[in-house]
């Protein structure tokens, strides 16, 4: 027998975020009294009229294959969405609806990219980004930023990062670890950089739209710099905004020439994301959207919480975010006032000693971070500070 696998399984790793979940279940089942703040995902529950159409969308036979990047009245849907929020106008043949917005991020990789493209990668980065450039042949290039920048990439480093290979850049604002969020201003420098070379695409992963609490309204890289409509697809999902993350509906909004590709890729792998999802995400994106402003609301008040409460934390330092669920705090003073200078295997001591599960800033390109979720109860946060508190004054 011979058990040989392609290369390309041997250039990516598992998500690490997965990773951690898993054991902290493990520790859980075996009886410990485990807080997971791993999450990726909101803690609250679909919303009851989104259900509702899903179990509409059953009833009346909705059950089967649909073209492969969604139905009319889904892209509709996505159409008017970025007409109404986004001042962004685009065609039924510019979306192309997915498996979630993981497999638009694939999508793009796959079909942009030839061996030795170079992706370019602010760090702290959404952990799947390098895998997915792996996967394609590509090479990620990791741009890396500092606390003191708020984890947001100069247009000074997006320059230096370029060179005649760079074929595509992920941009995620707000940002999935950092929590962070780009300004109008800072997205028009960044899109200055880029105007200068236009070999480069961008994909602007917007994923975290709506649970922002930033001074500005959210803007993304066209708004800020509308020439780079041409090259930039937009990476959305229901995932987040609606907590639909079991779903599985995202969708990407860009130039034809590249959705049509993404479509030609996704009818070989997956064709349609599941037509029940879809009519669940029509719901979703034309009904009330007063789900969306209470989830919000709820995860700014426990953001506020934690990141005082982590900020009083000997050896820790802790930004305040613009929005998402995350909290990106340096634990490296921490980490080496307790003789670690790895922070995964810091990570796994705060799991055995505290029982409180964090995500190591490694899996996303920033060492000695963590990432806590404050998707969960805020009783849950309320102890997962104070045992860190005890285990840290110790
Ligand atoms: N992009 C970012 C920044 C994310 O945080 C996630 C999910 O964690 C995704 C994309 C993928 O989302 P989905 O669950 O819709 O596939």
């Amino acid at each position: 027998m011979d058990t040989t696998l392609a290369v390309r399984v041997t250039r990516i790793k598992p998500s690490p975020t997965l990773a951690v979940t898993a054991k902290a279940a493990e520790l859980r089942a075996a009886g410990e009294d485990v807080l997971s703040l791993a999450a990726g995902e909101p803690d609250f529950d679909t919303p009851e009229h989104v259900k509702e159409a899903a179990i509409r969308a059953l009833r009346d036979g909705k059950t089967k294959y649909t073209p492969v990047g969604g139905t009319p009245a889904l892209k509709k849907a996505i159409i008017a969405k970025h007409a109404r929020d986004n001042g962004l106008d685009y065609k039924a043949s510019q979306i192309l609806a997915s498996v979630g917005g993981k497999q638009a991020c694939y999508n793009v990789c796959q079909a942009l990219l030839n061996a030795g493209d170079e992706v370019l990668i602010p760090a702290p980065y959404w952990v799947s980004y390098p895998d997915m450039a792996l996967l394609a042949d590509g090479e990620p290039v990791i741009i890396p930023t500092t606390a003191e920048s708020r984890f947001k990439m100069t247009p000074e480093a997006l320059e230096a990062a370029i060179t005649p290979n760079s074929r595509l850049l992920f941009l995620n604002s707000p940002s999935n670890p950092s929590g962070m969020a780009y300004t109008r201003a800072e997205l028009a420098a960044l899109g200055e950089v880029l105007l200068r070379h236009p070999r480069i695409v961008i994909a602007s992963d917007d994923m975290y739209e709506k649970i922002l609490w930033a001074d500005e309204p959210f803007a993304n890289i066209i708004n800020a710099c509308p020439e780079l409509y041409e090259r930039t697809v937009v990476i959305h999902a229901v995932s987040k905004t609606y907590s639909m993350t079991g779903w599985r509906l995202g969708w990407s909004a860009g130039p034809e020439w590249l959705i049509g590709a993404m479509a030609n890729i996704q009818s070989q792998s997956t064709s349609n994301p599941t037509s029940i999802a879809q009519e669940a995400a029509i719901a979703a994106l034309e009904g009330d959207q007063a789900c969306v402003a209470e989830m919000t609301a709820a995860f700014r008040a426990r953001h506020d919480k934690l990141v005082a409460g982590l900020s009083a934390l000997p050896g820790v330092h802790c930004h305040a975010g613009d929005g998402t669920f995350y909290a990106f705090p340096d634990f490296s003073e921490a980490m080496h006032a307790a003789g670690f200078d790895d922070d995964v295997a810091y990570a796994n001591h705060i799991l055995d000693k505290a029982k409180v599960a964090l995500v190591p800033g490694s899996a996303f390109g920033s060492p000695g971070c963590m990432r806590l979720s404050f998707a969960t109860a805020e009783s849950v946060l309320d102890k997962a500070v104070e045992r860190l508190g005890e285990l840290l004054r110790e």
